[in-house]
């Protein structure tokens, strides 16, 4: 076995037993002589591969029947467009967090179905800040307060969500679904693409609070793109391998010990790696420091050319994927729950070396 110590922001990283099961199962399905990827979406099979997902994500969320689980297409970009699509109508306001590039693009696209007010932009300070409570101050009359829990470019995270005194909340969470506890009561949309902390690329996650859903009064939805379509009945043919993959990796994830024991895990290992880049200065973090990633871990070194030597020399000691994105440069770590504490290690090791030849 050759595997890389995988810090891809995404698609990332899968769980090593997860994948093996995936292979076991692959060509002949448990015993039915065809994989699930072969058979009808509303026959036995993947039946209970998706009712099992659903029950599982509701069971590791601690959700209660207040909301309905959406296993959707399209990625979390599509969700930019059919939160506000649903949710908001012309002469109504929503309220927008800009924290990051994933952020400026949802609001891009709420623009196009009513009153967006941008609460807070990071943009000025390069997105390397999220904003405290006290620097947010929401409309009276907003619909809902959209944020992007983790940004996944620039390596910030809220620690805990935006009190809105009841505004519902719409978030993207792509780059850190159950990787720690969130209060489920505050949000009435979560999405998120599964290729970061979930599962493979082709299914998006939306948990929607039914009340929300109840309470949409448009009628000129395209069917697809509305939310109500996809609860209860499979209006169409949902991504079946994908979904059969998140299954597999929230079973690894119960397994474990739930979110409980990915917010201990996380924390250590993101402890770990920030004490690294803290020691002296020859790295530095690029975020603030209250506003620190535990997914993302972005970090300069103190030339672009070291930075270029640091990821040719990480690649070939099999340290893979460790380039920032090109919009800010430098290094990124991306240490989601399927990560294991092992690539932290051999990372800290691989810095440690590094700073001794080229510091
Ligand atoms: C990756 C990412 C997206 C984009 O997801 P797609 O599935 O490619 O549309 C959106 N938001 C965040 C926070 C991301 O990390």
């Amino acid at each position: 076995m050759n595997r890389v110590h995988n810090f891809s922001a995404g698609p990332a990283i899968l769980p090593l037993e997860v994948l093996q099961k995936a292979q076991a199962d692959l060509v002949d399905y448990q015993g039915t002589g065809s994989s699930i990827m072969e058979k009808s979406h509303r026959g036995a099979d993947y039946t209970q591969v998706h009712e099992e997902a659903t029950a599982l994500l509701t069971s590791v969320l601690g959700l209660d029947d207040d909301f309905e689980v959406l296993f959707l297409q399209g990625g979390a970009s599509t969700q930019f467009l059919m939160a506000p699509l649903n949710l908001l109508s012309k002469g109504q306001t929503a309220d927008y967090i800009n924290t990051g590039a994933w952020s400026t693009k949802a609001i891009k696209e709420a623009k196009a179905f009513g009153e967006v007010n941008e609460v807070y932009s990071g943009k000025d300070g390069n997105f390397t800040h999220i904003p405290t409570q006290e620097e947010l101050a929401f409309n009276e009359h907003t619909r809902y307060v959209h944020f992007t829990s983790n940004n996944t470019i620039c390596g910030t995270q809220f620690a805990t969500e935006p009190e809105t005194n009841g505004v519902p909340l719409v978030c993207d969470a792509s780059s850190d679904f159950l990787s720690k506890p969130i209060d489920i009561a505050r949000y009435g949309i979560i999405y998120a693409g599964a290729q970061k902390n979930l599962g493979p690329a082709g299914v998006t996650i939306v948990i929607a609070r039914k009340d929300v859903l109840e309470g949409i009064s448009k009628t000129d939805i395209p069917t697809i793109m509305n939310y109500r379509t996809h609860v209860q009945n499979l209006f169409n043919t949902p991504p079946v391998f994908p979904v059969y993959m998140v299954k597999l990796v929230l079973e690894w994830i119960q397994r474990k010990g739930g979110i409980p024991y990915f917010e201990r895990f996380n924390l250590e290992k993101a402890n770990l790696l920030y004490s690294a880049i803290d020691e002296d200065d020859f790295y530095s973090g690029t975020a603030d420091l209250a506003s620190r990633s535990l997914m993302n871990v972005t970090f300069r070194l103190p030339s672009e050319e070291l930075e270029k030597k640091f990821i040719h020399e990480a690649t070939a000691a099999h340290l893979d994927a460790l380039k920032g994105h090109r919009s800010v440069g430098g290094v990124r770590a991306s240490i989601y729950n399927a990560c294991p504490m092992e690539s932290v290690q051999a990372l800290v090791a691989f810095m440690a070396d590094f700073k001794t030849n080229h510091g």
